[in-house]
């Protein structure tokens, strides 16, 4: 699988050139416009040239890297509506002649402020240019497809895309002040990607791999959809559903572009916070970024051993290469939260909590302690409460900031992708015994 480029698309434009030789004429050129992706899969079916190019029901295409030798391959996916930006909306108009900065803020507004679901839906705009719009970007197409609610009024929405991949976001009222922000806040937990490709052993987004990355629309998305289906107003975004966020940095920086931007859904970039398994590289990069949003490291453990243990990105990044890159984001910029699950037997001894404070001294970070999830089908479970306090006082006693999260929605499995992968084994199941 690693050898294939899989792309999602919609519409193919795939140039070909032919001939033995690299040496490319305009002569020996074609150009194909598939339509959609169908029509595209029937007629290479019947080309040999494309013989490496084949479709899979899912709608993903796989191309073997070696097809790119014959064929150079233009994917264009049409965009949706709700990853657009002001100043890129302003130009595609300036192209078009059409006044831009007046009709790019009547369009956004219309798209992020009065959450419209078609450009039909915007009145003011003359009818060609609500073709030409309609050309080029697509209408949104997450949808709800199921909500679950809990007693402490947390609420899971699993969300399915246009691609049919199965994505979950979760809404908790009133959120402690776990990452600096006001208690009274609502929160939402945001997915970056269709599955995780970093396989932490405790987590239920590893469990089956990695599908996709979102794009900025599709980010977004969650926020309008929730906001809409729930009625209330979303003041606090984590991204900390489904997927690694900074292995999709480009899309992600773009979604917060948009839910950062006056323009776009305004929300402060204080109470955005990205959470990471520690890409150290991104870490780097994310130091230089001018929008001040708020950085988590999900750590989990205090030396290589442990965090090795359950943390295969440990490998890659060590904590040493990890926390190197900490200390140029922190000499950049602002204060770094750890996350740490607290998991019976694994990393809740007292040995790790004081390793623990030594390094949260150094990086001058504050620490949220997060008893374990459980997840069906894995071993592990959260130490008793003792253990937690204790743990939590051991950090306090050595002079760092520790809270300790009373875990809400565990009733209705809102740790990452546990609904999505209740939702796909139980349809497995249907699939396996029907009737
Ligand atoms: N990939 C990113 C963000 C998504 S995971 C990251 O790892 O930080 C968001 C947080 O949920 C992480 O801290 C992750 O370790 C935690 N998490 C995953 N599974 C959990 C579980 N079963 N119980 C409690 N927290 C869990
Ligand atoms: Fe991926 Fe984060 Fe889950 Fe690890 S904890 S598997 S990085 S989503």
């Amino acid at each position: 699988m690693s050898d294939f480029r899989c792309l999602k698309v919609e519409r193919v434009v795939l140039t070909c050139w032919y001939g033995p030789s690299q040496r490319l004429t305009a002569a020996s050129r074609s150009t194909l416009i598939f339509p959609d992706i169908r029509s595209f899969s029937l007629l290479s079916s019947s080309l040999t040239i494309f013989y490496l190019v084949s479709w899979v029901p899912d709608s993903t295409l796989l191309i073997h890297p070696s097809s790119f030798l014959l064929s150079r391959v233009v994917f264009r996916v049409k965009p949706s509506f709700t990853g657009i930006i002001l100043d890129e909306l302003a130009d595609f108009l300036e192209k078009r002649g059409v006044a831009p900065s007046y009709r790019a803020k009547q369009i956004t507004d219309w798209i992020y402020k009065k959450r419209v679901a078609s450009f039909d839906a915007m009145t003011d705009l003359p009818n060609e240019l609500r073709v030409e719009l309609a050309a080029e970007f697509d209408t949104p197409k997450t949808e709800v497809v199921r909500v679950l609610g809990s007693k402490d009024t947390t609420q899971k929405f699993l969300f399915r895309l246009r691609d049919q991949s199965l994505i979950e976001s979760v809404l908790i009222q009133a959120s402690p002040a776990l990452y600096g922000q006001h208690s009274d806040r609502r929160t939402i937990c945001v997915s970056s990607q269709v599955g995780c490709a970093y396989g932490c052993k405790f987590c239920a987004s590893g469990l089956e791999g990695f599908t996709r990355n979102l794009d900025a629309a599709e980010m977004v998305q969650q926020l309008i959809e929730i906001e809409k289906k729930s009625g209330e107003k979303i003041d606090n975004v984590v991204f900390m559903g489904m997927g690694e966020p900074l292995a999709n940095l480009k899309n992600l920086l773009r979604a917060i572009r948009i839910i950062n931007a006056p323009w776009g859904l305004g929300i402060g970039a204080r109470h955005i916070t990205v959470s990471t398994s520690g890409l150290a590289p991104q870490i780097r990069e994310l130091a230089n970024e001018s929008t001040q949003f708020r950085l988590a490291l999900s750590l989990h453990g205090a030396t290589d051993e442990v965090r090795g243990q359950i943390m295969p990105v440990n490998r890659r990044y060590p904590l040493k290469v990890l926390f190197e890159a900490c200390d140029y984001y922190v000499a950049k910029k602002r204060r770094i939260t750890f996350e740490y699950i607290l998991i019976a037997g694994v990393n809740d001894s007292d040995e790790q909590a004081r390793e623990l404070a030594k390094i949260a001294r150094r990086l001058w970070a504050k620490i949220n302690l997060i008893p374990y999830n459980t997840v069906e089908g894995l071993e592990w479970s959260r130490p008793p409460r003792a253990q937690q306090e204790k743990f939590q006082s051991i950090l306090r006693k050595h002079g760092v900031v520790a809270t300790l999260r009373r875990e809400k929605g565990g009733d209705i499995a809102a740790a990452c992708g546990q609904l999505r992968l209740q939702t796909r084994r139980s349809a497995r199941l249907r699939m396996e015994r029907p009737g």
